[in-house]
């Protein structure tokens, strides 16, 4: 499952190495992939040669992390990380160490690895060295620390959000002792940067199986002794008790294309509430774009319960509401809401009923806001036909808030199907609105 032109170049690297002397290896996330059938997106090469010996040896080649060992070498479409056989040093605050001791020979390199399964080396002709029987491993479907889980974790505190990152992604479980270390070191986190865990997570939430990444960091506590913590007592239900179509609906919405979707879900299901969701991610060190996003859609949602929850509410102030919603929080938060209300549909049947009532009402409802998105030509003041310039041209009056006011009612209006979006039509409404509330 590696690109063939990738392998290709990548024993290209072995081959100039081993012919100067020196040991070279694929080795770990590469040879997992690889073992397990899934698609290989890059190769890492651990080898004897000093990343001086390296630079040497290559004609394009960038020091990317010199001083943990580590030089790119450019090949002619692919770029390969080289890393000198290491351990690493004194671990210091939990974390990776900043200086590294190179070593003498492979083992000893696989064993500073995290787990079993990323400490195995293939060799250029395919045949791999696997001391620690992560092949096994793989098999079992087991994620397995190197040695004693508890040294491991107590080490590098990462460990413990990637051996669920991975068990989460492949669908595999720690083994007992792997488990134990890590509810054993679990407030050892809190000294691991943000940024970190956050790649994991991402890698997490846009992988296969979401949920169960989450209802393991659950249950290791490891959400509670983050730096940005989800308090424990927000959560509403454990995935286990949550309503099938919501978790469903989780599983089920695009990845790594809409990792909005899940996150919305997922923080929503935690009882995180939009305001609070765009922070939260923040401070978990995702972007701006994607946490605005986030809160949006619950926010779009929140609204949008509020009336549901009202059973004399009509249709037509549902309409009116759904329009005033989208043009406020803009045309990604409705349409990310649309999408997420369909996968909640799609995935809600009698014998998936969610344990909450609230919910499952809310999912047997019509779904006219789908037609309601679709009827709306207009999302924000530049698409109207008329400008706030021509208003002003037209009636003789000084801008002001009364200006931006009078637009927005227009644009409502276009948006909802009540006037037409042409300059004429507009320009009479204009004058007509200023006609009767001349002091505004
Ligand atoms: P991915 O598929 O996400 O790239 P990966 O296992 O390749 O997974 P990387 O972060 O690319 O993860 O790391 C490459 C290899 O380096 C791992 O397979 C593992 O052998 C080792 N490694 C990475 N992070 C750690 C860590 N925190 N502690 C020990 N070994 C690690
Ligand atoms: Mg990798």
């Amino acid at each position: 499952m590696v690109p063939p032109l990738m392998v290709r170049q990548g024993e290209l690297v072995l081959e100039r190495l081993v012919q100067q002397g020196f040991e070279a290896y694929f080795v770990g996330g590469c040879v997992r992939d690889e073992l397990m059938g899934r698609p290989v997106h890059d190769m890492d090469i651990a080898t004897s040669a000093t990343p001086e010996q390296v630079i040497a040896l290559f004609d394009r080649t960038v020091p990317t992390g010199i001083q943990h060992g580590t030089v790119t070498v450019l090949m002619e479409d692919h770029a390969f990380e080289v890393t000198t056989f290491r351990k690493e040093a004194e671990y210091e605050g939990h974390r990776r160490p900043s200086e590294v001791q190179y070593v003498r020979d492979l083992e000893q390199d696989l064993q500073r690895r995290d787990f079993t399964m990323n400490a195995i080396a293939m060799d250029r002709h395919g045949r791999i060295s696997d001391p620690y029987h992560g092949l096994q491993d793989i098999k079992a479907g087991v994620i397995r620390a190197v040695g004693s889980a508890a040294e491991r974790f107590d080490e590098d505190a990462l460990r413990m959000v990637r051996a669920v990152r991975f068990a989460s992604v492949f669908g595999f479980r720690p083994t007992k002792s792997t488990w134990s270390g890590l509810r054993i070191c679990r407030d050892k986190i809190a000294f691991i940067a943000t940024e970190r865990i956050r790649t994991e997570l991402e890698k997490m939430i846009t992988g296969p199986r979401p949920l169960r990444g989450l209802e393991l960091l659950r249950r290791s506590g490891l959400l509670e002794y983050m730096n940005a913590p989800v308090p424990m007592s927000a959560l509403r239900w454990s995935v286990k008790e949550a309503p099938n179509a919501w978790l469903a609906a989780i599983e089920h919405t695009e990845g790594a294309e809409l990792p909005e979707l899940r996150w919305s879900l997922l923080l929503q299901g935690l009882n995180v509430r939009g305001d609070e969701a765009g922070s939260l991610l923040k401070r978990w060190t995702f972007s701006r774009k994607l946490s605005q996003a986030v809160s949006n859609i619950i926010i779009f949602d929140e609204v949008m319960n509020t009336l549901l929850g009202h059973s004399s509410i009509s249709l037509e102030a549902r309409r009116i509401r759904f329009i005033e919603t989208t043009l406020r929080l803009g045309k990604e938060a409705a349409e990310g809401w649309l999408l997420r209300r369909k996968a909640l549909v799609k995935n809600h049947s009698p014998e998936n009923k969610g344990a909450d009532p609230d919910r499952a009402n809310l999912l047997t409802e019509d779904f006219p806001e789908a037609a309601w998105y679709r009827a709306i030509t207009v999302f924000a003041l530049s698409d109207l036909k008329l400008s706030g310039g021509e208003i002003i041209a037209a009636t003789g009056r000084k801008g002001g808030p009364w200006l931006t006011e009078l637009l927005n009612g227009l644009l409502f209006a276009v948006a909802a199907g009540e006037l037409r979006n042409e300059k004429n039509v507009l320009l009479e409404h204009a004058k007509a609105v200023v006609n009767t509330y001349g002091h505004i």
